[in-house]
């Protein structure tokens, strides 16, 4: 779900969903790809010697002769070889955030205690999406990491996703223990992970 959007500082008119970075341009990582992606009624350029993508590639062949039996690519579906958009890193990054909390130990050295927190307190500083990070910048000044063990350090992150996904309107999860370490530790009880 987009940001709401901004306008540019030279006033030309921004794609819908678009976003800009600090530099007023418009920013890649602080955008889902279906806001930023190519249109479509083109074909793609062939750079560096590349093959468009296999499922451009197929439409483009299909279009070619003069046939529509070729699959259609997802056009919100971001290829393989491109670059993150806001989402594929955020996925990511809960999905690295949470699995290390999952498995973070239940009495922590003050060592570990000091590497957790400075790589928590590191994300706002370095997450490339700047609006995410000035956004995370501000949840962490209040609500300051709970580094003490991992049930509580699995709660406490679970609770900043639930800030992000309150903010995008999604649904938020269940921060009880059982719930995220069945998502991101031990699976469904069903045995089916
Ligand atoms: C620090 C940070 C800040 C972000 N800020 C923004 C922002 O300002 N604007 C923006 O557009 N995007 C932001 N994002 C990205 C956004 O949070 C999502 O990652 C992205 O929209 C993709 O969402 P998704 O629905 O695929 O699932 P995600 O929200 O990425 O979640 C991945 C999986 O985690 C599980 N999950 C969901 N909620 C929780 C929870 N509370 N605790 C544990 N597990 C959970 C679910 O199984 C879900 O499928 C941010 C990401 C991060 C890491």
């Amino acid at each position: 779900m987009p940001e709401p959007n901004s306008n540019a500082s030279d006033n030309k008119p921004l794609p819908p969903g678009m976003v800009l970075g600090p530099d007023g341009k418009p920013c890649k990582i602080c955008t889902a790809f279906r806001y930023w992606k190519p249109s479509n009624d083109k074909p793609k350029r062939v750079q560096d010697g590349k093959q468009p993508a296999p499922g451009i590639a197929a439409t483009m062949a299909a279009m070619a002769a003069g046939t529509s039996a070729a699959p259609q690519p997802d056009p919100d579906t971001r290829p393989d070889n491109c670059p993150p958009d806001v989402e594929q890193l955020g996925r990511a990054t809960w999905t690295f955030l949470h699995t290390t909390a999952a498995y973070y130990p239940e009495k922590p050295t003050p060592n570990q205690r000091a590497n957790m927190l400075t790589l928590l307190r590191s994300l706002p500083v370095l997450y490339p999406c700047s609006h995410c990070a000035s956004h995370l910048d501000t949840n962490l000044k209040e609500n300051p990491p709970d580094v003490s063990g991992r049930v509580a350090l699995s709660r406490w992150l679970c609770e900043r996703h639930n800030d992000v996904n309150v903010r995008l309107g999604k649904v938020k999860f269940n921060c009880s223990i059982e719930k995220t370490d069945e998502r991101w530790k031990d699976g469904p009880s069903d045995g089916s992970c």
